[in-house]
């Protein structure tokens, strides 16, 4: 049987930022990969937040890893209204951006392990023993082990956490052309239930893609094409699970921390979560460092300083779910009101009197009037994703 300090399974962003954060405070962690490459198969729209380049002190001048700079976003309500937004967004190359962060895992003191994949789990009270199944299938003793599985969440499952469930499903065409120049959400309650279908144009390419309840998404995703007349030749299909409502209850339990999609860290307004995966990933990290620094003595360090953090930040608030769950529960009559009242404004550019008008002609409509706190809603939580979002 191996032994090592900290186990983390799974090489997506979230896991290789606490593998990043443990490393820089002094533990060196191993992460377990399934697959033979970091960052592939490529499962996302590659939509980034510049804050995550923030937080996480990624060098923006890193060109390799994304290819075009978005600052405005455009929601498209049934009957076409528009609602433009601010955004400052990065369209990254996914597979180059997660080979980023493993190489700085590695090169702080991490040992990445690939094409190793672990099987099962079992936690005890003097640790946690992994199988893998892989080249050499192993047993593995560590101290702690870091879940950050992606949304599927077998193991997790499997240790009895509540799992990130329901999954929402996406899929997404790579087209050939850059085809349109902002970041574009088409809502419509009947066509792409609870979800909506993207197009994030990036260099000589987009990314085309719908998240949907619907299981019909790949032929409204082909009727919208042919709708917009987009032609460029289609040059890589990629899909994949998303829970679909934030968070789950319980992040932690003794030696076992379960970070990003594994643990449902994912804006469910807009579906992204590699911004609130890595923040995850990054306090688990620091969580399990603090506390394994401070064995020893008398134990004043608790592990669930990990969910107490976490629960600061606003990614985590209710409001997320109840903006969800109040906006995509409307009907297009509904969508279609809010569209034409705010056709071809910027949200993030009303101001004084405008607002005021906006305000009441929102509040005086007789199909929104209804709704107050609902509209309350959209408005947090719609403020909240622009930055969390993705
Ligand atoms: C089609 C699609 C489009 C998306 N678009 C965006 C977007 O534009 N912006 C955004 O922010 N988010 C987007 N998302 C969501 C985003 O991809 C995830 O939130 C993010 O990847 C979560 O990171 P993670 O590290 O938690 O999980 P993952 O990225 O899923 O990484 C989990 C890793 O664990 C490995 N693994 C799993 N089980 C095991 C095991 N038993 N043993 C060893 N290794 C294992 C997997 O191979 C994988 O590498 C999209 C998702 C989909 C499906």
């Amino acid at each position: 049987m191996k032994e090592v300090r900290v186990a983390i399974v799974g090489g997506g962003p979230s896991g290789l930022q606490a593998a990043i954060a443990l490393s820089r405070l002094g533990v060196k962690p191993t992460v377990y990969e399934e697959h033979s490459n970091v960052g592939q198969p490529i499962q996302c729209g590659e939509g980034l937040s510049i804050h995550a380049f923030n937080d996480f002190s990624i060098p923006m001048e890193k060109s390799e890893i994304w290819t075009k700079v978005h600052k405005q976003c455009k929601l498209v309500f049934p009957e076409n209204g528009v609602i433009y937004g601010d955004i400052h967004a990065y369209m990254i190359q996914r597979d180059k951006f997660d080979q980023y962060l493993a190489n700085r895992a590695k090169n702080l003191g991490s040992t990445i392990i690939t094409s190793t994949k672990v099987n099962s789990i079992q936690q005890k009270t003097e640790g946690v023993i992994l199988h893998t199944e892989g080249e050499k299938p192993d047993k593995i003793q560590c101290e702690l082990a870091i879940i950050a599985e992606g949304a599927k969440a077998k193991l997790t499952r499997n240790l009895d956490f509540k799992p990130p469930d329901p999954l929402i499903f996406a899929f997404e065409y790579k087209v050939e052309g850059e085809w349109g120049e902002d970041l574009e959400f088409y809502f419509d309650a009947e066509k792409y239930p609870y979800g909506y279908i993207w197009i994030f144009p990036r260099k000589n390419e987009t990314n085309i893609g719908i998240v949907t309840t619907s299981s019909e998404r790949k032929r409204r995703l082909d009727d919208f094409l042919k709708q917009k007349s987009i032609t460029g030749k289609i040059l890589e299909k990629v899909g994949g699970p998303i829970p679909m409502k934030g968070p789950i209850p319980r992040i932690h339990r003794d030696n076992v921390m379960i970070v990003g999609d594994a643990a449902g860290m994912v804006n469910p307004i807009f579906y992204g979560g590699i911004r609130i995966g890595m923040t995850s990933g990054e306090i688990a990290g620091k969580v399990v460092a603090a506390f394994l620094k401070n064995q020893g003595e008398e134990r004043t360090y608790s592990l669930s300083n990990y969910q107490i953090e976490l629960s600061k930040f606003k990614f985590m608030d209710k409001i997320n779910l109840s903006c969800h769950d109040f906006f995509y529960s409307r009907s297009n009559k509904f969508l279609s009101k809010l569209g034409k009242i705010l056709n071809n404004q910027n949200i993030n550019k009303i101001e004084g009197k405008e607002k005021i008008k906006v305000l009441a002609n929102l509040t005086m409509n007789p199909d929104l009037l209804k709704y107050p706190r609902g509209l309350l809603k959209i408005y947090k939580g719609f403020k909240i994703a622009r930055d969390w979002g993705f």
